[in-house]
């Protein structure tokens, strides 16, 4: 895998810590079904120890070289000189063949070390998803499960989806829309964004279109585990196939992380607290078929996304409180839902430890996932060069040598599962069992357009 063209120095990855710790870091991938080339971790060992060998070899080599300098301009004849400059031109040649192998093996190592996924949280559970540890569960008490509720259904009832137009105008699992679902929409998003800045978060728009090199640094690789692999990103700048210039950001995530690249910060100014609004982009190659209905599984979706920047010490307790916002942020839509601790399977590259929170969804008779919160400590720190100066740290610290910080991504509000969500919970029914209308949290209230001559939300 060819790193992609990128702004940005090579990401800083420790490597004395791979060195150090190769079983345990393979066992943590094998945990975490992270598809890793034969003895992966053991090899960037090697590389790194290999690299380490060169460079005490090129530094000896060029301090010799250095020394013949002198004696080419101290020489005291003709021959001597001669002597001298024929050495020098031999110690230069061979500085030159070590700064390519040093290179080299630079580049295998870190090839090999971009690969491995985060450390994990000794606290995740092991295992696939099925090995979830539900947390806490919240909100009223679950529905029964009633197909009638489905909310493509409740949608077709008020006409809420226009999905034919939507394959029409762009392909299947796109769609438009409509009525209470598009005001919906915009309520939600405002809701959120309403609910992270009194949790004292700066609301921020982001863009959707990212390098591929930083969606790559956030953790965002292609997908070894197909074959062919496949990526979930949109290429928009088809330059090379297997290296685009420029995506679809698949969250707002990408575009957030980004905005911190190569910054130095006090540890005074942290936590940093960002609420982004932006859409999501998503391939969903091989996506199973029955969460493809309606809303639930689509191409893009309008996401508004915590992201936080914290020092080293405080990112567990950042966890916490984003976890806090993001119950709040449901407990007042009224909506039953559960959070779940996610095993080891689960966790993207990037992530030391997540929480998902599932909703119930009567319709589909089902528990869905709603939201995300990832720790992701200093693995994309790492990659996108976000360090800070500890507090007490003196002024003049070398900035290679400063401490990276952690960063934190988390879901205030994915619209179209929350729509199915409350579609799902808050139709209401008549005596024959017919969908009358449609109840809606009032905490959505001051968020709500006024939607003329319809009466039934
Ligand atoms: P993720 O960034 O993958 O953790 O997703 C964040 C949230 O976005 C999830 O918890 C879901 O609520 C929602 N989501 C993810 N993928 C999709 C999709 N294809 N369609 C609709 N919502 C999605």
């Amino acid at each position: 895998t060819k790193l992609p063209a990128s702004e940005l120095p090579p990401p800083r990855l420790d490597y004395r810590s791979i060195s150090e710790n190769v079983t345990s870091k393979s066992l943590n991938a094998l945990n975490r079904k992270t598809r890793l080339p034969n003895d992966a971790v053991a090899s960037v060992a090697r590389a790194h120890s290999e690299s380490k060998r060169i460079s005490s070899e090129l530094n000896a080599k060029r301090n010799a070289r250095s020394a013949i300098g002198e004696r080419v301009k101290r020489s005291a004849d003709n021959a001597e000189r001669e002597a001298a400059l024929s050495e020098a031109s031999k110690v230069k040649a061979e500085v030159k063949e070590l700064e390519a192998r040093l290179d080299t093996a630079e580049q295998e190592c870190l090839r090999l070390a971009l690969l491995l996924p985060n450390d994990t949280h000794p606290d995740s559970p092991l295992g696939p998803e099925s090995s979830a540890l539900t947390i806490s569960t919240h909100g009223p008490k679950p529905l029964p499960a009633d197909p009638k509720r489905d909310h493509v259904a409740v949608s077709d009832r008020f006409g809420l989806l226009d999905l034919k137009s939507a394959s029409t105008v762009t392909g299947t699992s796109w769609y438009f829309l409509r009525h209470e679902a598009a005001l919906l929409e915009l309520a939600l998003t405002n809701y959120a964004v309403s609910m992270a800045i009194q949790h004292g978060f700066t609301p921020v728009t982001t863009p959707d279109v990212v390098r591929y090199d930083i969606a790559v640094r956030c953790g965002f690789q292609p997908r070894d585990d197909a074959d062919p692999p496949v990526s979930h990103m949109y290429q928009i700048s088809p330059t090379h196939t297997s290296s685009p210039e420029l995506v679809l950001a698949g969250t707002a995530e990408i575009p957030l992380a980004g905005m911190f690249a190569n910054k130095v910060y006090s540890s005074l100014d942290l936590p940093l607290k960002y609420v982004g609004v932006g859409h999501a982009f998503r391939s969903e190659a091989g996506a199973r078929s029955a969460d493809t209905r309606g809303l639930y599984r689509v191409h893009q979706f309008t996401k508004v996304e915590l992201f936080t920047v914290t020092t080293a010490e405080f990112s567990e307790a950042m966890m916490e409180d984003m976890l806090s916002l993001q119950k709040s942020i449901l407990e007042r839509l009224h909506i039953p839902f559960k959070v779940l601790d996610m095993p080891t399977e689960e966790l993207g590259a990037s992530a030391f430890r997540k929480y998902d929170i599932e909703a119930w969804m009567p319709g589909r008779g089902a528990w869905g996932e709603v939201s995300s919160l990832s720790n992701c400590t200093d693995y994309q720190s790492r990659r996108l060069h976000v360090r800070y100066r500890p507090q007490g740290g003196s002024a003049e610290s070398v900035p290679s040598r400063l401490p990276f910080a952690h960063t934190l991504n988390g879901t205030a509000a994915a619209i179209p599962r929350l729509i199915v969500a409350l579609l799902e919970n808050g139709a209401q029914f008549d005596e024959m069992g017919r969908i009358v209308s449609l109840r809606l949290p009032t905490a959505l209230k001051p968020f709500w357009l006024d939607n003329k001559g319809r009466d039934n939300i």
